[in-house]
């Protein structure tokens, strides 16, 4: 079942590449499997039938499924990380797309630090300026991009954005591509160790406009393995 649902949201992500008129048709896009409040054994399902990447948002649900999973997986942070939990979020994810101020890049990079890791993170953009959303106004991002840029055990490889949940879902479209927009300017711009290689934008209800629009990471949980139980 889960597999079945697996290959439907594949074959949609090749479908909407192939449909790109704006953006490379070539350029390759990852999936990453949303397994939050979903248990393990439709996580080794999901990972049997190839999933490679596995979204988690809380530190301690990733950390009780870390112990237990028993597959070999590339784990991301997909929630809002609080300073406090840094630590651990370095311990657990290869990559962090929460990060949305300068405050919790330097909690980060600390703690990054003292793990003797160097943390690949993308900054997560509130391009729609939502007040209920986590995520730095474009206004502040050129500064967060150069601080993370500038912090010695933080590695900047993108771009991350939660589209809001309009009814109509092609409402969506003007915001991911301004989002491209952005992130092909600053894959142009020198930076000091920054590889600016990943826009993650694109879930269930949007990931086919978004790829479209140029997203190579998306994030789709519900329709790999249905709705959550909270
Ligand atoms: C839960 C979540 C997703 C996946 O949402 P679905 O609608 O289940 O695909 C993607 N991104 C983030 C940040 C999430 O928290």
């Amino acid at each position: 079942m889960i597999a079945e649902k697996l290959h439907e949201v594949e074959a949609g992500i090749e479908a909407a590449r192939l449909r790109r008129t704006r953006v490379p048709k070539e350029a390759p896009v990852h999936l990453v499997a949303v397994t939050k409040n979903h248990d393990v054994a439709a996580m080794r399902e999901a990972i049997d039938a190839g999933v490679s990447r596995i979204g988690e948002n809380r530190i301690q649900e990733a950390k009780e499924k870390f112990g237990v999973l028993d597959r070999n997986v590339q784990w991301h942070l997909i929630g809002h990380l609080q300073t406090n939990k840094a630590k651990q979020a370095v311990k657990y994810f290869d990559l962090i797309h929460s990060i949305d101020s300068s405050h919790l890049a330097m909690a980060v990079d600390k703690a990054a630090a003292s793990a003797g890791k160097v943390q690949d993170v993308l900054v997560q953009v509130n391009l729609a300026e939502e007040a209920s959303k986590s995520g730095i106004h474009k206004e502040e991002l050129m500064g967060l991009l150069k601080l993370v840029d500038s912090l010695e055990h933080l590695h900047l490889c993108g771009l991350m954005l939660i589209a809001p949940n309009y009814e109509n879902v092609e409402a969506c479209r003007p915001l991911f591509r301004e989002m491209y927009g952005i992130f092909q300017k600053i894959k142009g711009m020198e930076w000091r160790t920054a590889n600016i290689e990943y826009l993650s934008m694109g879930m269930t209800h949007d990931y086919q406009i978004a790829v479209e629009e140029g997203a190579n990471i998306v994030r789709v949980g519900t329709a790999i393995f249905g709705q959550r139980q909270y």
